[in-house]
């Protein structure tokens, strides 16, 4: 790998090409990235590398195309304007049925004159943000809806390296639910150099809720263990926050009122990059990322085990805190903590 001012130069084998290409397609940080050929820096060797291309992407069924030519070595004999001109017209006559269409284009054949002459097309756009490794470590609660995978992508396009805490009820939820949320992690730690995946059985934690804590109240509670829980993981990794897919009012459990609540007794601060999202603009970024269809199998996550039909709305914090300290938790959580199961994906 080579670098110069605004450009990566990767050189890949035909056969290693599709791995690059794959790694290129998740990463954070960059605006975009092409395949390119590269060659000599002569009128000739440039105008036959842009009727090659004109061959391929005819060959993919493009029927319109522009060039864009780009001169950053002013010592070259041509002008970008001579140059996107006389490439234009070798690539018309040399591949019938292409033909150039300056304002709407269906495929753009660039080229760049820099220490090298590089021709290619079908430039990618990137995810744009900031690098992985950055911004520091967040702690994901990743549960295996559709919306916490968005939030940790979110996160790791603004630089931030990912660990991911996952609660189940096993026997109560099956082993399948955690293999999904184990893919779930997979395809999010694509976009994050990978994901350190802490799995913690919490049906210790959820029955003692369920028998000590009034029937609507049942969800806060176990939000609010789910955080104390997350925070010791988060700092025993080194995390500096957690993140959730949480969005303002989308369920009773994610009112203003509940979502101070859950958030009440630790200290980390919680991000919510999803809070003001509509769900229909959550699934759009979960199909773009590739989660959307894992996120939508129908495994019951532990949350909906023994959800109340009429859960408190606007709970009151003092009120969450006394009714929380009557579970006594700490000890099943440190449980939970000490049984995990960490998966590296
Ligand atoms: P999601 O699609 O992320 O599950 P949701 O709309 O189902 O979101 P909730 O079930 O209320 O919302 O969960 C809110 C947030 O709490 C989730 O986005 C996630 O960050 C966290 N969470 C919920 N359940 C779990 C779980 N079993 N393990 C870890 N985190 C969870
Ligand atoms: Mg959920």
């Amino acid at each position: 790998m080579k670098f110069t001012a605004g450009r990566y130069y990767i050189h890949a084998s035909e056969e290693k090409a599709p791995l690059v290409e794959n790694v290129l397609s998740h990463l954070t940080g960059i605006s975009g990235w092409a395949k390119t050929v590269t060659c000599e820096k002569t009128k000739e060797a440039v105008i036959s590398a842009c009727v090659e291309e004109g061959k391929k992407i005819y060959a993919q069924g493009i029927k319109t195309f522009k060039i864009d030519a780009r001169r950053t070595d002013k010592s070259f004999p041509l002008s970008s304007y001579e140059l996107c001109c006389m490439a234009g017209d070798a690539v018309t006559n040399a591949v019938s049925g292409l033909e150039v269409n300056i304002h709407n284009p269906q495929d753009v054949i660039k080229i760049e004159i820099r220490e090298k002459a590089f021709v290619y097309s079908g430039g990618k756009k990137g995810f744009g943000g900031l690098p992985v490794g950055t911004a520091g470590r967040g702690m994901l609660l990743l549960s295996g809806g559709i919306d916490s995978p968005v939030a940790g992508f979110l996160m790791a396009v603004r630089g931030m390296n990912i660990d991911a805490i996952h609660f189940h009820a096993y026997p109560y939820t099956s082993l399948e639910a955690k293999q999904k949320v184990i893919r779930l992690a997979e395809i999010t730690g694509a976009y994050c150099m990978g994901i350190r995946l802490h799995i913690l059985n919490f049906t210790q934690a959820q029955m003692r809720i369920k028998e000590r804590s009034p029937f609507p109240w049942t969800t806060i509670m176990l939000r609010m263990a789910m955080m104390e829980a997350a925070e010791i993981a988060a700092q025993r990794s080194k995390c500096k926050c957690l993140i959730t897919g949480e969005s303002l009012s989308q369920v009773a459990s994610q009112t203003i009122e509940n979502l101070n609540c859950t958030q009440s007794r630790i200290k980390l601060p919680v991000l919510r990059p999803l809070i003001g999202f509509s769900k229909e603009s959550i699934i759009r970024e979960a199909t773009r990322i590739g989660t959307f269809e894992t996120s939508i199998q129908p495994y019951q996550d532990c949350c909906t085990l023994f959800s109340p039909p009429h859960p408190v709305l606007y709970g009151d914090v003092k009120e969450a805190n006394a009714l929380y300290e009557k579970l006594e938790l700490k000890v099943l959580i440190e449980q939970a903590l000490q049984e995990q199961e960490l998966v590296k994906v």
